[in-house]
């Protein structure tokens, strides 16, 4: 089977009339022949361009269902689709133009000013209407192409294009829909940003390949989505925990009770415990799932009867996926020894773009080295601990901000609170806790709170009280910032 773009041929005439796509903003909604029709209206215009075979097509939009038109009329055409991060710099967006080489930009209205600045070709994004249904097909291509390059380095340094070959996608989905069982019957709201694999492969293209509906949202506004949620009947949601943090703080969400919610999963950072808790205390299954734009995203499943006594874990590895925990000697860790977390399967990536020597260190016999720390308990649960480069040396003692993050994060007066690790002339690296705050409390009130349930050299020297924690695009608390806005602190 070739896993290419050619599904959708399928999905079009298995269900043509099943709503493939709503416009959460607009209420409009494309069934699934619409949408191969505008599949293949938007890969005529890519021809007339003059695009073809492995050319990179670039779109920089806000959420918008034309994110699927595009991203799947690249497919029929052998383009490679690149979305693009608006939360960029008109400097950042010209470096990942430049080195993926995009023959053209697509622009959405929204953004029309910020595309004057770019020195390419730009096009704006207006789809046209459908017309009468076409007889074309779309092409059956190499699975092993590349589908889609997307940009990462929210985090840590300067971008890299993360090429995900057709194959990967598909077989992300493909797990997906096994392991987590979405059917035609689903219905997800994307609310995160579709520039990134979050918004575009976690549950979005498997559950239009499972033949559901998917309801896009344009800004994230607590309010819209709880409406949204009911309106459309979704079933499963993904949203990041700071996300979900705006969602339990907001007035409505104690009466709420999301009627047609199946699972509500979070993923990209550690979810704060308490978070699981509202969503248990209403009777609705809360999950945690694993994964990067390198690898899936998808990793990990945990059984429904299992969510709720095995709370902060991730889970155990998908269908199609190998998981092992490595430490610094390169030995399998063992049960409950935290190591190296690394990932197989045929998700995993095919490389960076034109970026042989960071594909090297992060890709070893097939298998991907994430960077990320984790753990295996002894019934097999794997759980993660934090990112490696995160992992605190205060002391010679290791400190996983994760572990100090879900205890301050318990206490009472704590709204939302990040750990991270500052120099320090005496301890080599200090523990320091940025936190916001949704009731007054002291800083001695913190680390007494802390003293009594973290060791000594665990406990944050010092807390820092803030209106708000900084974040990324995708709305991930960026401790790269916050380790630079007090770099100082201790010295
Ligand atoms: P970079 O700057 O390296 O690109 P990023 O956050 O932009 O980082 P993504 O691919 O968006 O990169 O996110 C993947 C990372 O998110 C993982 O490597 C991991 O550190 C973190 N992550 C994902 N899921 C979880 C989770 N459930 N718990 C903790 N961290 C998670």
């Amino acid at each position: 089977v070739a896993f290419d773009g050619s599904w959708l041929v399928k999905r079009s005439q298995l269900s043509p009339t099943k709503i493939a796509i709503i416009d959460g903003e607009t209420g409009e909604h494309w069934n699934y022949k619409e949408l191969y029709n505008r599949t293949l209206n938007m890969a005529d215009r890519l021809y007339q361009l003059g695009i073809g075979q492995g050319d990179r097509v670039a779109m920089l939009s806000p959420n918008d269902p034309s994110y699927f038109e595009l991203l799947f009329a690249c497919q029929a055409v052998g383009a490679i689709f690149v979305p693009l991060n608006w939360r960029l710099s008109e400097e950042e967006l010209i470096f990942i133009l430049q080195d993926c080489q995009a023959k053209c930009v697509f622009i959405h209205q929204d953004f029309s000013d910020m595309g004057k600045g770019l020195p390419f070709e730009t096009i704006p994004l207006k789809t046209k209407p459908v017309h009468a249904s076409r007889s074309a097909e779309l092409p059956l291509g190499d699975s092993c192409k590349h589908a889609a390059i997307i940009y990462t380095g929210g985090t840590t340094g300067k971008p890299k294009g993360v090429i995900l070959s057709h194959r990967n996608i598909a077989s992300n989905a493909i797990n997906t829909i096994i392991s987590w069982g979405l059917s035609e019957r689903d219905v997800t709201l994307t609310c995160l940003p579709m520039f990134h694999t979050g918004g575009l492969n976690a549950l979005s293209t498997p559950l239009l390949m499972a033949g559901g509906t998917v309801v896009i949202m344009k800004d994230f506004q607590t309010d819209k989505v709880m409406d949204l949620l009911t309106l459309y009947h979704c079933t499963v949601v993904l949203m990041v925990p700071t996300m979900y943090h705006m969602l339990i703080e907001h007035p409505a969400f104690a009466e709420e009770s999301f009627p047609s919610m199946k699972t509500f999963l979070s993923g990209g950072a550690p979810c704060p415990l308490e978070i699981y808790e509202a969503f248990f205390r209403k009777g609705k299954l809360f999950k945690e799932g694993y994964g990067l734009t390198e690898a899936g995203p998808n990793n990990f499943y945990i059984d429904p009867t299992e969510a709720y006594g095995k709370k902060g874990s991730v889970g155990k590895p998908m269908m199609f996926n190998e998981v092992k925990i490595v430490k610094e000697n390169n030995k399998v860790a063992e049960a409950n020894e935290v190591g190296e977390i690394f990932l197989k399967g045929p998700h995993v990536f095919t490389g960076y773009w034109s970026n042989k020597a960071e594909t090297d260190k992060v890709k070893c016999d097939g298998w991907l080295r994430t960077g990320d720390l984790g753990k295996k308990d002894e019934d097999g649960y794997f759980y993660i601990v934090g990112r490696a480069k995160d992992l605190i040396i205060s002391g010679g003692e290791n400190v996983y901000p994760t572990e100090v993050e879900q205890t301050v994060s318990q206490h009472i007066a704590v709204k939302e609170v990040s750990v991270v690790g500052i120099p320090h002339p005496k301890w080599g690296e200090a523990v320091l806790a940025v936190v916001s705050l949704k009731r007054p409390a002291s800083e001695k009130e913190l680390t007494t709170y802390c003293s009594q349930r973290l060791g000594k050299y665990k406990v944050p020297k010092r807390f820092i009280f803030v209106k708000e924690i900084p974040k990324t695009a995708v709305g991930k608390i960026d401790k790269k910032l916050l380790m630079e806005r007090y770099r100082e602190i201790f010295t």
